[in-house]
């Protein structure tokens, strides 16, 4: 247990908002600390192309786009190091993060861990979940599903966006949403529904996944939830894309969190906590906008704010 060094600032998460604010905090010549989940690169690798991120006319991948951040905080002297944060302890300065036996000391820290894929919880998700047909990433698994049908469960424009990427494998894409319209944006909506391999299954809700008994998705048992009728799509790949749940659990007491379990900073600020020294940022701290952009903004704003309280409590 004997780590004597206090580091000036820890970030950690390694998504839009983290690496922002490693290559911020990099280029002030605070030396930063990056800790690394369990998906390196955050959200934006399990994406693919991203069209709205400014900059990029033509689009970038997401997993090009987060290797480019990496490069940029690594240019500018940011450590990397693989350590999951079990619990933390911010009564005192140097602030604690806990990981098994280890101890790491920190004057400041950056909270930035993004958010989780949500599951649906009904019979057969997760006893076929990874390598047996249900999945939360058409990117990552859509290729395995050539010449399928597939069903993905959502209506927000993780799923349109689910459903389209899977078109390009897939013979047919089952949408299945339980309302009568895509929550979505307009453009993504639209693009989705009107696509010919997309077809919709409005009012819908998933009851279970079949197939355990073989080991491998066989069809989504969905029932109407106008008519209480249910169907079996015969499907061989089930795509759950119903939103996110923010990663702040071992952090939350002591930062506080809203109902949602989101970071909930002071008031009139995005990255400020109760705890002086201590900033939120990106998906874990924001349930409105979840953009790679305002991940990013808010991963700048930390690092500035850091950079002050550091000058003016810190200064050697
Ligand atoms: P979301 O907007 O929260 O949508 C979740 C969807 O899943 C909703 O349609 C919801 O239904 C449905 N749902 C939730 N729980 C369910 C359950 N247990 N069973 C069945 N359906 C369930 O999440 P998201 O699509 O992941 O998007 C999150 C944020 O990221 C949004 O702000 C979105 O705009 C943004 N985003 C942007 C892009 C892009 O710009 N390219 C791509 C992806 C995401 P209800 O509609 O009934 O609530």
């Amino acid at each position: 247990m004997s780590n004597p060094s206090v580091e000036n600032v820890v970030i950690i998460g390694t998504g839009c908002a983290g690496l922002t604010a490693a290559i911020y905090t990099a280029r002030a010549n605070l030396n930063p600390l990056v800790l690394e989940g369990p998906l390196p690169g955050g959200q934006l690798t399990t994406t693919s192309e991203v069209e709205n991120f400014p900059g990029f006319p033509e689009g970038v991948d997401g997993f090009q786009l987060m290797q480019n951040l990496r490069e940029q905080a690594t240019k500018f002297g940011t450590r990397f190091e693989q350590t999951l944060v079990e619990r933390v302890d911010f009564s005192s300065q140097p602030h604690k993060l806990i990981a098994g036996d280890r101890v790491i000391l920190a004057k400041a820290v950056i909270v930035a861990t993004g958010a989780s894929p949500r599951m649906t919880g009904i019979p057969g998700e997760k006893e076929l979940y990874g390598g047996k047909g249900v999945t939360t990433c058409a990117t990552c698994d859509g290729a395995f599903y050539r010449k399928m049908d597939v069903a993905v469960i959502g209506g927000g424009d993780s799923a349109a966006e689910e459903a389209l990427f899977l078109t390009r494998f897939a013979s047919k894409v089952y949408l299945v949403h339980r309302r009568d319209s895509l929550r979505a944006s307009k453009i993504m909506a639209d693009r989705a529904t009107s696509h010919p391999k997309v077809q919709p299954v409005w009012n819908s809700v998933p009851v279970a996944v079949e197939g355990v008994e073989q080991g491998a998705v066989s069809g989504l048992r969905v029932k109407n939830v106008k008519t209480g009728a249910e169907t079996v799509l015969p499907v061989k790949g089930v795509f759950v894309a119903i939103g996110h749940q923010p990663n702040t659990g071992p952090f939350a007491p002591p930062l506080d969190v809203d109902e949602g379990g989101y970071f909930k900073p002071k008031p009139g600020s995005q990255v400020q906590t109760k705890i002086p020294g201590v900033y939120v940022a990106g998906d874990c701290a924001d349930h409105v906008y979840r953009q790679a952009i305002t991940a990013a903004g808010m991963g700048c704003a930390a690092a500035i704010e850091t950079e002050r309280w550091l000058a003016e409590h810190h200064a050697e």
